[in-house]
């Protein structure tokens, strides 16, 4: 079993217990058991967190003194890239990962690209003179500045917990705002080594506190609810997105959610190796727990019966490859909880009594031990209307839904509440970029290419989400505009 450092709480300057040493216990997905106990903080250690980070950002020069920030904020990347080793354990023991998964987004892809953050930070246009005007008979000289918006509170889910935080809080501290991290409960170490690696580093007290707790709601809401905290930047389902946005309406504060999502893959007629294709749709990156993950894989009816076929192959000779922890080529582990695993299985269920055909998977496995696994699982004959087309499983669970012609695949893949992701395939690839362009999601790919990037923003349309992450409008959401007019 690992060792994994207890996870402390972070406020104010200062790593700690929660009030009245309160502890709860982290438990691993590949086992079932307890690898590490976190600090489980009360609504009292919230409000000093909250309390900290506006202290640091009204009283102190964070906001102001830009490469004061610019130095201790790379300082933090330096540490984080040095713990390489230590988050790899983390992201294994306690978020489920496989190695595989743990090569890329899990862990060595945000550390990798993390420092081109800081290129980013450098292009921000913090002043924008706008010249001489006179209205109303007055002259004025008018300059558009960027601001930090002030005090973030940061909401993570638990599924890429690291790729997740680096993108909210690097450049949240680097713009000139203070953070509270809040993770989710599953995923506390994950975070909490962000205060350890902030103390090491002599960050200013306030700037960054880490508040973890057993209570999914409780410390969260205070956050949205609290009129000290400015922005609520959120990554969740949309359930609890559209929670924060209601609640967070009575402080009319900023919130900047991504959210869940329903991701359509478009394979057409012409797509050169279409076997390759349908098989590179199967879903078990991270046993489908991304959000981004493309889920409803949508085949022409004309090559529908060859697709099936394609898919029975690649999931019976995939049986043997995933689950294993040591194996650096697998990149699907267990679900992240027994909660998580049930919650799978009820939309199995559910598949299975709509009428959807189970061509592969749909069980709960139990040679792997105690671990949460479920098998890779594909269901055929799926129309888009049923629960399992429409609802985001996050799990290992692919639908597979034919169309008729290049409108039928456009409008099937349109037809859903969410809209995050995409891809489309085909020989021609301007067919296959004018049917991209007609998506409604905020990334899509197009014959394998890869929509996500440092540089490149993310965030969906519909309900997948309001705002961008990454790329230079992932800056700008932690910024607030003011105009300035000087008389002349
Ligand atoms: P979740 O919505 O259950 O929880 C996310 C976070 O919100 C947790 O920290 C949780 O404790 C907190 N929370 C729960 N209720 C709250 C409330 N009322 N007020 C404030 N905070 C509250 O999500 P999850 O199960 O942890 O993660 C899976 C979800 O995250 C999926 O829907 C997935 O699509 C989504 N996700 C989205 C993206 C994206 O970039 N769009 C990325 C990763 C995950």
């Amino acid at each position: 079993m690992a060792t994994l450092p207890d996870g402390k709480l972070y406020i104010d300057g200062k790593l700690r217990d929660a009030a009245g040493g309160a502890t709860y216990e982290d438990i691993g997905p590949w086992t079932g058991e307890v690898i590490a106990r976190a600090a489980d903080a009360s609504a009292a250690d919230m409000d000093e967190a909250i309390a900290a980070a506006r202290r640091a950002f009204d009283e102190t020069d964070w906001a102001t003194d830009h490469d004061k920030r610019r130095g201790l904020v790379a300082k933090l990347v330096e540490r984080l890239k040095a713990n390489r080793d230590l988050l790899a354990d983390i992201a294994r023991h306690e978020v489920g990962s496989a190695p595989g998964a743990t090569a890329m987004a899990q862990v060595d892809g945000p550390l990798g690209f993390v420092h081109r953050l800081f290129d980013i930070f450098d292009s921000i246009e913090w002043e924008k003179p706008m010249g001489h005007s006179t209205l109303f008979g007055m002259n004025t000289t008018r300059i558009v500045v960027k601001e930090p918006i002030g005090v973030v509170g940061v909401i993570t889910p638990w599924n890429a917990p690291l790729y997740i935080t680096i993108g909210k809080v690097i450049p949240a501290l680097l713009v000139g705002c203070t953070v509270i991290i809040k993770p989710a409960p599953d995923t506390p170490l994950m975070s909490a080594i962000f205060g350890d690696l902030a103390a090491e580093i002599d960050f200013p007290a306030g700037v960054i506190n880490v508040v973890t707790g057993s209570d999914p709601v409780l410390l969260g809401e205070m956050l949205v609810t609290d009129k000290r905290v400015d922005l609520i930047s959120f990554t969740g389902s949309t359930g609890v997105g559209k929670r924060i946005m209601e609640k967070g309406a009575a402080t009319l504060k900023r919130v900047f959610l991504e959210l869940g999502g329903k991701s359509a893959a478009i394979v057409l007629e012409d797509t050169p190796d279409f076997a390759m294709a349908v098989a590179q749709s199967i879903v078990c990156f991270h046993a489908g727990q991304g959000c981004a993950t493309l889920t409803r894989l949508l085949v022409p009816r004309s090559r529908y019966e060859e697709a099936i076929a394609v898919l029975e192959h690649t999931y019976a000779a995939y049986s043997s490859m995933w689950g294993d922890p040591e194996d650096p080529a697998n990149v699907m582990g267990p679900l992240i909880s027994a909660r998580q695993r049930e919650r799978v299985m009820s939309y199995i269920e559910s598949g299975k009594a709509e009428g959807a055909r189970l061509l592969a998977g749909g069980n709960v496995v139990t040679d792997k031990g105690e671990g949460f696994f479920i098998e890779p699982t594909c269901f055929v004959d799926v129309t888009n209307d049923m629960e399992i087309a429409r609802e985001e499983i996050f799990g290992p669970v692919l639908v597979v839904i034919p169309f008729e012609d290049d409108e039928d695949a456009i409008r099937i893949a349109n037809d859903s509440d969410y809209g995050l992701s995409g891809a489309v395939r085909s020989g021609d690839p301007e067919r296959a970029l004018r049917i991209a362009r007609r998506i409604r999601s905020g990334t899509i790919g197009v014959n394998g290419g890869l929509p996500i990037d440092v540089d490149l923003p993310f965030g969906g349309y519909k309900q997948s989400g309001i705002g961008k992450e990454w790329g230079l409008e992932g800056f700008h959401e932690y910024l607030a505009t003011k105009a300035i007019g000087i008389a002349a």
